[in-house]
């Protein structure tokens, strides 16, 4: 089984770092965080994100990928969310990681992710949205995919 997991707001604790950083209110990074300099370099994981993962990576039902988008105009992200992956994961991991505006190319059977955007909503299989009342946190998702 393929689960893809998305990385911000589901594995890193982006708007943590969004309300920390001293230029999230000014022009041009209102409203588009995702330019704010250095924002990907030093995320904080979500409670409990890394230990979920690691178990599902554990798991030998489990294929596991971390499938993110990153913002074109700001490439230093894509940098910062390899070494992230590595920092967290190991260097068995970094291969893993796919990077995409369109989510809904991707084959899997499963893709956690907090928001519909990119491809997210229209993905082949099944989307597990993170956040939501059905999988508030990592608990609830461990809960499905441990006990099809
Ligand atoms: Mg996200």
């Amino acid at each position: 089984m393929i689960i893809h997991i998305d990385l911000d707001g589901v594995i890193a604790d982006f708007d943590k770092a969004r309300n920390a950083h001293p230029l999230s209110k000014q022009s041009p990074y209102k409203g588009r965080p995702d330019k704010l300099p250095g924002i990907y370099k030093d995320l904080e994981p979500i409670p409990g994100s890394i230990e979920a993962v690691k178990k599902l990576l554990d798991d030998q039902r489990f294929e596991v990928f971390i499938l993110s988008s990153a913002p074109w105009d700001n490439p230093d992200a894509w940098t910062h969310k390899r070494l992230w992956v590595e920092k967290y994961f190991g260097k068995a991991m970094r291969n893993k990681l796919i990077l995409t505006k369109r989510k809904d190319l991707v084959i899997g059977d499963y893709l956690i992710d907090d928001l519909p955007w990119n491809g997210a909503k229209e993905f082949k299989g099944t989307w597990i949205h993170f956040g939501s009342d059905a999988f508030p946190d990592w608990e609830a998702i461990l809960q499905k995919l441990e006990n099809p």
